[in-house]
């Protein structure tokens, strides 16, 4: 049996766990945090939207892979523990002009999901907003995670299968065999994945070099309240706003260099301004504000590969690491068992950035 030491507990290190575990690998996973995140905390996927968004506004070379990712969430959610986590509503789009919305909507329709222009009346039917809007187009292909929900229920449903999960367990060292922590326990592995965020030590980059292009991008977001709940995420040229289990949140900045996460007043109003100019009256900001920290990479797309002397990264999702997280542990899967790798799956080997 493969033995696997992951190091992260994020939505990657959690979904390559699971999906490990699946495959008949034997898997520890090392999170340095606690067990119940936070989305004060540094962990990039508690704070998060959690938004399962494969369209983009227009084409991307990856985007089948975005679209193989949500898919997998569609079948991976059924019976899960976390399902009630998860909702599958599309999204509403306001563009600026008509051009734009027909533009986006034979983006969409070219990938295959269902895209219907929305007159205002529709508008304010699919998400109970009394907005007047005049272009807009309906996309079914999106759906949203909590991701405290789902964080949570990856944890268990991991467990559950026979992962070892050790919170509060911070990584010093790796080699491609074994795990050092800082309070020295040592962990032995056939293989060992690098799922560290943002996070990344030297002592990690030295192992793999890959970590070093990943770039921090801070990210602010709100929790407000609507009369109504939101029928679908809206998203517009300024901002989304998106109905979790518990919340609505709205966001969000993209800043980029920035490690800290300091809530920046002004940051949070803007979003707001812009919010209450298309929503006059509609949205109030009553439950606080937060921010996090995006793992960038130079070209947007994560690394999923060798790096370094033997070892795997599952790093640099940057803004789309929930919707990525299950094609990303196929991925890995793939490694770690040497399956034959698909052109798409290579395509985001981290050596794409040189040396790694
Ligand atoms: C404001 C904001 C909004 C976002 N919205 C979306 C969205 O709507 N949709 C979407 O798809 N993505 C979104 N993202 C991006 C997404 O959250 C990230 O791409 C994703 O969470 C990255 O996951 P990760 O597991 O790689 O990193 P993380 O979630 O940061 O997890 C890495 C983990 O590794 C641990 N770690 C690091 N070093 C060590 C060590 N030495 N030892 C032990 N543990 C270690 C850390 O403690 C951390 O828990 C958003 C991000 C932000 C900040």
């Amino acid at each position: 049996m493969k033995k696997v030491v992951i190091v992260g507990g994020g939505v990657i290190g959690l979904f390559c766990a699971v999906r490990l575990r699946q495959g008949g690998a034997q898997v520890t996973l090392l999170e340095a945090e606690r067990e119940h995140p936070s989305v004060h905390g540094p962990i990039a996927s508690a704070a998060a939207a959690g938004m399962l968004a494969p369209i983009d506004r227009e084409a991307s070379p990856h985007e089948k892979l975005a679209l193989e990712s949500y898919t997998l969430w569609r079948e991976r959610h059924v019976g899960a523990e976390w399902a009630d986590g998860v909702r599958f509503d599309g999204v509403a789009v306001v563009s600026a002009s008509a051009e734009e919305a027909a533009a986006l909507q034979r983006h969409a329709e070219r990938l295959g999901a269902s895209a219907t222009p929305l007159t205002s009346g529709q508008f304010r039917k699919r998400t109970g907003l009394e907005a007047k809007v005049e272009h807009a187009v309906f996309v079914d292909k999106e759906g949203v995670a909590d991701p405290l929900r789902v964080l949570t229920g990856l944890a268990m449903q991991a467990r559950a299968m026979g992962v070892l999960i050790e919170f509060e367990t911070d990584v010093a060292s790796v080699t491609a065999n074994w795990v050092l922590t800082h309070d020295r326990r040592t962990y032995e592995a056939d293989i060992v994945v690098l799922a560290p965020g943002v996070w990344a030590t030297e002592k990690l980059m030295t192992a793999a070099p890959a970590l070093k292009h990943v770039q921090p991008a801070k990210g602010q977001l709100v929790s407000v309240t609507l009369e109504r709940p939101l029928g679908v995420t809206l998203r517009t040229g300024e901002f989304y706003m998106a109905q979790r289990r518990r919340d609505v949140v709205l966001g969000s900045t993209m800043e980029f260099g920035r490690y800290d996460r300091a809530v920046d007043p002004a940051r949070s109003e803007g979003l707001l301004a812009a919010a209450e100019a298309l929503l006059p009256g509609e949205v109030k900001a009553e439950g606080g504000a937060w921010a996090g920290i995006r793992p960038m990479s130079p070209d947007g797309w994560p690394m999923i590969g060798p790096s370094g002397d033997g070892v795997l990264v599952a790093a640099g999702h940057s803004r789309n690491g929930w919707l990525l997280a299950p094609i990303t542990a196929e991925i890995i899967t793939a490694h770690v068992f040497g399956a034959e790798m698909p052109p798409a799956w290579a395509a985001l080997s981290p050596t794409r950035f040189g040396a790694s």
